[in-house]
């Protein structure tokens, strides 16, 4: 009989805008499963310091790198720093994301840029570094939203990004995966963040999500993180250049 058990022992992993929400429960779950984590964040020291607190006291490794995702030469020089600590990396999750909230006619180039450098150029950047020091093959997550595929008011620049970046992680699927490197995305379903805050019709979002979800509650981010560390896993070692629904039911829901 085969027992199951997630073992991230020996493993690197590199969580974007690890330090609060979604991203913090996916580094302290890959850490409680023995990863090595480095965490990026790019304003808040604060939030970064408590989830490496947070993850040592749980007896795991963590370091914070700061860096502004939609910046390459700040990406890469965070990417250097990370290879000084380790020569090598297993894991890359891509959370961090930004971008305004705006109907579409106030809309410029510098909201687009931001919003699709941060969101989905990253994704291209980090993998680009992060593949070399995958040299035992490696495990890619994206995390994307709803907005990649629904029309939410305000949320053009981000829906628009995150469509690009299930896109791109399609198309990493097909030439990363001969080697050894298997990506997938998970679209979550309304988490209730601190990224919720800017949304001026927060408390309509978080009813009108529950009224909607079939499994009857919002989904949480370690709901996310549960789901990330499987596909982090050799449990889902087939699955490959997917986007995983994790939303309780909200998007199938007619
Ligand atoms: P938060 O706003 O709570 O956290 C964002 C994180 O990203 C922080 O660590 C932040 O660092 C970091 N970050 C933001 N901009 C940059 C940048 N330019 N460079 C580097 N790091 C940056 O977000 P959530 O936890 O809510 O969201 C995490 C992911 O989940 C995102 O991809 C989001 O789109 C997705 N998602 C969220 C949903 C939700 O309802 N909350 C729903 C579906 C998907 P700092 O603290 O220093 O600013």
């Amino acid at each position: 009989m085969r027992k199951i058990k997630i073992d991230l022992q020996g493993k690197v992993a590199l969580v974007t805008g690890g330090s609060r929400g979604i991203g913090k429960a996916v580094a302290l779950r890959l850490a409680e499963q023995g990863a090595e984590v480095v965490i990026n964040y790019v304003r808040h020291r604060g939030h970064a310091d408590a989830t490496v607190a947070a993850i040592k006291a749980g007896g795991g490794q963590c370091l914070a790198l700061k860096a502004n995702l939609a910046d390459e030469s700040s990406l890469t020089a965070m990417m250097a720093e990370l290879r000084r600590h380790h020569d090598r990396l297993d894991i890359l999750i891509s959370n961090a994301a930004s971008g305004v909230l705006r109907p579409v006619l106030e809309l410029t180039s510098h909201h687009w840029d931001w919003a699709v450098n941060v969101n989905a150029r990253a994704l291209l950047l980090l993998t680009q570094q992060a593949a070399p020091l995958m040299t035992g093959g490696g495990r890619i997550v994206a995390i994307s939203s709803i907005g990649s595929v629904r029309a939410i008011p305000g949320y053009t620049v981000v829906g628009a990004s995150k469509g690009a970046l299930e896109s791109l992680v399609r198309h990493l699927a097909v030439e990363l995966g001969p080697r050894g490197i298997n990506i997938n995305t998970v679209r979550a379903g309304v988490v209730d963040t601190d990224a919720l805050k800017k949304f001026p019709n927060r408390e309509e979002i978080l009813a009108g999500s529950m009224a909607r979800t079939p499994l009857g509650r919002l989904t949480t981010p370690e709901d996310v993180a549960d789901v990330t560390l499987f596909l982090c896993s050799e449990l889902a070692a087939m699955v490959h250049g997917q986007t995983v629904v994790v939303d309780g039911g909200y998007a199938v829901h007619g």
